[in-house]
This record gives C-alpha cells, sequence and structure tokens, in this order.
C-alpha cells in the first residue's frame, strides 16, 4: 500500500480555495515538498487561473514550461517537486483518462472536486507502474511545519505551444 501524503491541513485550505477560484474553469498547480521515509508536501505552486487560452473546459494542461518553471522553484527553496494538484469543476474528484494520458510515475494528483464554485474534497491519486490507471494515496492533514505557499507566477505562454 502507498503511504499517505502528508500536508498541512492549511496549504490543503490553499489548494481547495485556488480551486474555486478558477471555477468554472480547472485550477491546477504543482505540489513541492520533501519525500523521505514519507511524503511531505510543503508548498504548493499555482498556476494563475486566468489563462489565455478559455478553452479548457474540462481539462488542465500543464506544459514544459511550467514544469521547468516549478524545478527551477523547487531548486530555489530546496525541495522536491512532488506532484501535481488541479480541480474538477461539478466532477468527482477521481482521475479522468485525459488525466492518465498526461500522469508521469512517481507523482502524486491531487483532484479536488468543486461543486458550484465551492470545493467538496480532495484525494490523492499515484499512477500504477503499468500506467494503465491510478492507486488512491491517502491525504493525511497535519500539523508540520511548513514553508508556505509559493506566490504564484504568471506566464505569457500560449497553451498549446
Ligand atoms: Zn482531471
Amino acid at each position: 500500500m502507498i503511504p499517505a501524503l502528508h500536508i498541512r491541513a492549511e496549504l490543503m485550505r490553499q489548494i481547495e480555495l485556488h480551486g474555486e477560484g478558477a471555477y468554472p474553469e480547472e485550477g491546477a498547480g504543482f505540489l513541492l515538498g520533501t519525500n523521505g521515509a514519507e511524503r511531505q508536501v510543503r508548498a504548493i505552486l499555482a498556476l494563475p487561473n486566468e489563462r489565455e487560452d478559455g478553452a479548457r473546459h474540462n481539462r488542465f494542461l500543464i506544459g514544459p514550461r511550467d514544469y521547468l518553471r516549478a524545478e527551477t522553484e523547487a531548486d530555489r527553496v530546496d525541495l522536491s517537486l512532488l506532484g501535481v494538484f488541479h480541480s474538477h469543476p461539478d466532477h468527482p474528484n477521481v482521475p479522468s483518462e485525459y488525466d492518465r494520458e498526461w500522469a508521469q510515475p512517481f507523482f502524486s494528483y491531487i483532484i479536488t472536486s468543486v461543486n458550484d464554485g465551492l470545493a467538496a474534497g480532495s484525494r490523492s491519486w499515484r499512477l500504477t507502474e503499468d500506467r494503465s490507471g491510478f492507486t488512491e494515496e491517502l491525504i493525511q492533514e497535519d500539523g508540520r511545519d511548513v514553508l508556505g505557499a509559493v506566490n504564484e507566477y504568471r506566464t505569457n505562454e500560449r497553451i498549446n505551444e
């Protein structure tokens, strides 16, 4: 069984607020933290909600430059890139087929349901080794010291590049 994903409650709340702010679009961002005996999210790096291309109603797209910036930011604050969070507006917090196609091993995927603009629960998922699906990873909200959210950054890149 996959060990729980540890995250402090207020950081989890920031993820949910980001999903609410993005509604009715999907909101997304990166999970930064440490990956020792237990996996601990210590900061988030939220992608801006107002992406130029408004066509993304049911899917988010994180481009290579986003990953590069997230890796750079993680290095700067001496953390590892642990995964991605995103919201599912008016949909269950389980991965879609699109999510599976774009998922990568190792990463944790936190998905938050946002129903009528309000966060309605989050679950975390890990891609199975054969990439055929996901295994749920329990979210353990706890009170360890946390770095806090890294500020949102803006990107001018077009979503289709
Ligand atoms: Zn999704």
